[in-house]
């Protein structure tokens, strides 16, 4: 890529899309566009339209979408469906419309089946039913990456997709009901640490096992692939490293600084009992992630301590 060519980022002010900004910044590229979801409505197809026709990128990054826990999720999978839906199919045939010449749609982890085996590898994509906590989110995320290879096949654009596992670090969503595992728990044991509380509740049984990635590993990927992949198949994007949510708990715990004890909550959703993705094809042609697990806790720890004392 050219670093002084139109890079357009939907979704900059989420955790992926801030963070792929930072790497594009910090990789020499100055001429980023973007827009709020106030100045551009990316559900609305006419104004996705005309914002192309006018700004003309050359690269596009989509990293908006609806996105939320296994509880926002399970309770809300129309808005899950229809709001992801709408901005995958609006922006990439926009995109295609308009002349860009290359794309990076971003999905995640749970396009898989619920059931397909594991270390996750491309190829299991639609060979089996859905994890029912996020189907919709994922109905809409394998549309988008379908419509993406389609454009790359059969129009021969350079539009690709890649899936990363759950991530987490700066500019994450904490909401107490709302957010993924990390940021919840951060919160919660950050809170139970302020006001002394004795116990710490975690959803599920915790024995779901998870792959995390830290979100600036997942933005250097991107660059990575914005410059050096042109395939019409999807990329896994992990990091390998897996742990348990009551691992994961007393790893929070002890990066926050709560000493008290932790309960689990069997009456809230575990959803799939495992999902680490088998990320070898990226990796073969050359990229890897950094970033341990306990040094990315440290760090969203920070950057959540610093988000609340200017809020
Ligand atoms: P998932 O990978 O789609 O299931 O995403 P989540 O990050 O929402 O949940 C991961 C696992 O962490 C599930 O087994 C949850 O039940 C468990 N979990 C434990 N405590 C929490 C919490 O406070 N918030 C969320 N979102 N999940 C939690």
């Amino acid at each position: 890529m050219n670093q002084s060519e139109k890079i357009y980022v939907a979704g900059h002010r989420g955790m992926v899309g801030s963070a792929i900004i930072r790497e594009l910044r910090k990789q020499g590229y100055q001429n980023i566009v973007f827009r709020s979801s106030q100045e551009l409505d990316l559900s609305q197809q006419t104004k996705v339209e005309q914002f192309f026709k006018e700004e003309r990128p050359a690269s596009v990054v989509l990293a908006a979408a609806k996105v939320g826990g296994i509880l926002a999720n399970s309770e809300q999978p129309t808005e899950f469906l229809y709001q992801n839906l709408m901005i995958a199919s609006n922006v990439i045939h926009a995109a295609a419309t308009a002349g860009v010449e290359k794309l990076l749609f971003l999905g995640s982890s749970c396009i898989y089946p619920k059931f397909a085996a594991q270390p996750l590898q491309e190829e299991s994509l639609l060979t089996g039913a859905l994890e029912p906590t996020n189907e919709a989110y994922a109905i809409a995320k394998i549309a988008g990456l379908k419509l993406t290879e389609y454009y790359n096949r059969q129009h021969g654009k350079k539009f690709i997709s890649a899936m990363p596992s759950n991530l987490y670090g700066p500019e994450d969503n904490y909401h107490p009901d709302h957010s993924h595992v990390i940021p919840g728990l951060i919160r919660r044991f950050h809170e139970a640490k302020i006001n002394n509380a004795p116990v710490v509740k975690v959803w599920g049984t915790g024995t779901p096992l998870r792959e995390f990635l830290y979100v600036d590993d997942l933005a250097e990927a991107c660059v990575f692939l914005l410059g050096s992949y042109q395939g019409a198949q999807f990329l896994n994007v992990g990091s390998g490293q897996e742990v348990t949510i009551q691992n994961l708990a007393q790893l929070i715990a002890k990066t926050v600084g709560f000493s008290g004890s932790v309960q689990f909550d069997a009456s809230k959703p575990d959803g799939t009992p495992r999902k680490v993705m088998d990320s070898s094809k990226i990796q073969q042609l050359g990229w890897k992630s950094k970033t341990s697990l306990d040094e990315g806790l440290k760090k969203a720890y920070e950057s959540f301590l610093q988000k609340s004392k200017v809020s």
